[in-house]
């Protein structure tokens, strides 16, 4: 039996397919945290009477039995040629049955017509005539003041919507003239999964290098790490069937690179690391200050909002690690809450940051800004302070996205991890006990104040303290190249 996730993977490519019903299945621990089931809330939002709520496990047979008596049925479950799909509603009308998803974002996208149509396809298959489809999601303007209101935390719409907010299309035309006939797809994953093994070859292989399967399928390979593999281009394939191996082989006719692209090639063709001094230099004097700060947060990220002055998909943070730089000395300092502990990592970050000099975070303005701006939305009282503090931010992560510097041994990445295990293997994040951003998220989630728990608490504080120290070392590498 598969699932719509198999058909998915199996599109990506069929050996995640054959390594997971292999045994290979890692558990799937979600990024967003819902506080309870979406699907509770269709229930409250369709203002559904008269309803049936299926089960897991339930047969398709009793799906069936419930359609027959009920006007409305949530979390159905039928099955064809072995691939069995889980319904969010059905309501039984005049002419058929209007089916309902429950869409996790704030829009209702486009991107999710396949999706749909793989269950439309699933509900055709069965005679089950749908004659509208809706989408339930989350209402991005909702504020949770007190008790959680599903009426306008959610919206349900027909039409897929664009992100302009002009309507793209009925949703049920777009899934009908997508959908398409799954048998051939199944047949093959069934023939898949059975084999007793599945050889594959780099040149084969659709996702070389990104695919969290890599180190399983090419276990011992050693690319090298002025692979070609390492540089990203729509070309790749191209030049890899001219028997250009290397990056310093790319040819530069008629290419067009970004800055940091331009970096990776030039650091191949010089002795594997590029600096562009002038630039470099100008942004360390621009930086360097007397007092300089390094930080980093960890945050959960909530679809349906727990607390009060959240939007849907809103963060709580729960740790931060500042580094900083007085006077030549190193110092530290950490925060790590539970729960809703908004308030406290306010006052513990302002207490506990110098009230002058640079804010360096790696991607600041894409995450540390983000939730400094949301904490200043939810607890106005601080706003000025918070506001005053994205002033003094400064992306780390800026430097190799310009390609002001590249080294070979970052193999095609500019993450922190990457650029850390380059230039100090021995501080690779892979001798912590947590050494994910989502590892401590899920420790964070189980967390509850009981000494037993000191070891996690200890696992996560060291997590978010290497990333500040790794900021301290990448920033005193890059002072030291000029
Ligand atoms: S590494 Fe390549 S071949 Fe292996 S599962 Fe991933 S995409 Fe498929």
């Amino acid at each position: 039996m598969f699932h719509i996730s198999d058909l998915r993977q199996f599109l990506s490519c069929p050996r995640i397919l054959w390594l997971n019903q292999s045994g290979d299945k890692q558990t799937f621990n979600p990024f967003i945290q819902m506080i309870h089931s979406m699907n509770q809330d269709l229930i409250i939002k369709t203002k559904a009477k008269d309803y049936f709520i299926g089960k897991q496990g339930m047969s398709m047979e009793d799906s069936l039995d419930a359609l027959s008596k009920y006007e409305w049925c949530f979390n159905l479950r039928f099955e064809v040629h072995g691939l069995r799909i889980k319904v969010a509603g059905l309501h039984r009308v005049e002419d058929g049955f209007e089916l309902y998803f429950n869409t996790m974002s704030v829009l209702s996208r486009v991107e999710d017509a396949s999706y749909f149509s793989n269950h439309y396809w699933v509900l055709k298959q069965i005679r089950i005539p749908v004659v509208k489809i809706f989408s339930m999601y989350f209402n991005k303007e909702y504020v949770r003041h007190g008790e959680l209101s599903v009426e306008d935390c959610y919206v349900l719409t027909s039409d897929f919507i664009k992100p302009s907010g002009h309507v793209q299309g009925d949703i049920l035309s777009i899934v009908s003239k997508r959908s398409r006939d799954l048998e051939p797809n199944l047949t093959e994953m069934n023939r898949v999964s059975k084999l007793e093994s599945y050889p594959i070859t780099l040149e084969e292989c659709p996702n070389p290098i990104k695919c969290e399967k890599f180190g399983i399928c090419f276990k011992g390979l050693d690319l090298g790490e002025n692979s070609i593999y390492h540089f990203s281009n729509p070309m790749k394939k191209e030049w890899l069937k001219q028997g250009i191996t290397k990056i310093q082989d790319i040819p530069l006719d008629n290419l067009v690179l970004s800055k940091a692209q331009y970096a990776q090639i030039m650091a191949s063709r010089m002795e594997g690391r590029f600096v562009d001094q002038r630039a470099l230099s100008y942004w360390i004097d621009s930086v360097r200050q007397t007092i300089m700060s390094f930080i980093d947060f960890e945050w959960d990220t909530y679809g349906i909002p727990p607390f009060d002055q959240m939007r849907p998909f809103d963060v709580v943070p729960f740790q931060y690690s500042i580094h900083y730089i007085q006077d030549g000395l190193v110092h530290h300092k950490e925060f790590l809450g539970q729960g809703d502990c908004r308030e406290e990592f306010i006052m513990s970050l302002l207490e506990h940051i110098p009230s002058e000099g640079p804010i360096l975070a790696y991607n600041a303005f894409g995450a540390e800004a983000i939730r400094l701006k949301q904490l200043a939305f939810q607890f106005p009282q601080y706003e000025d302070d918070l506001l005053k503090l994205i002033n003094r931010f400064v992306d780390l992560a800026q430097v190799f996205i310009d390609g002001l510097v590249y080294d070979e041994r970052m193999k095609g990445a500019y993450s922190l991890k990457r650029i850390i295990e380059a230039i100090h293997p021995e501080l690779s994040y892979e001798n912590l006990a947590i050494s994910h951003g989502m590892d401590a998220v899920y420790h964070y989630r189980n967390l509850v104040d009981d000494e037993e728990q000191d070891e996690v608490k200890a696992a996560l504080l060291s997590y978010c303290r290497m990333d500040t120290l790794a900021m301290v070392k990448v920033f005193q590498w890059l002072e030291s190249l000029i």
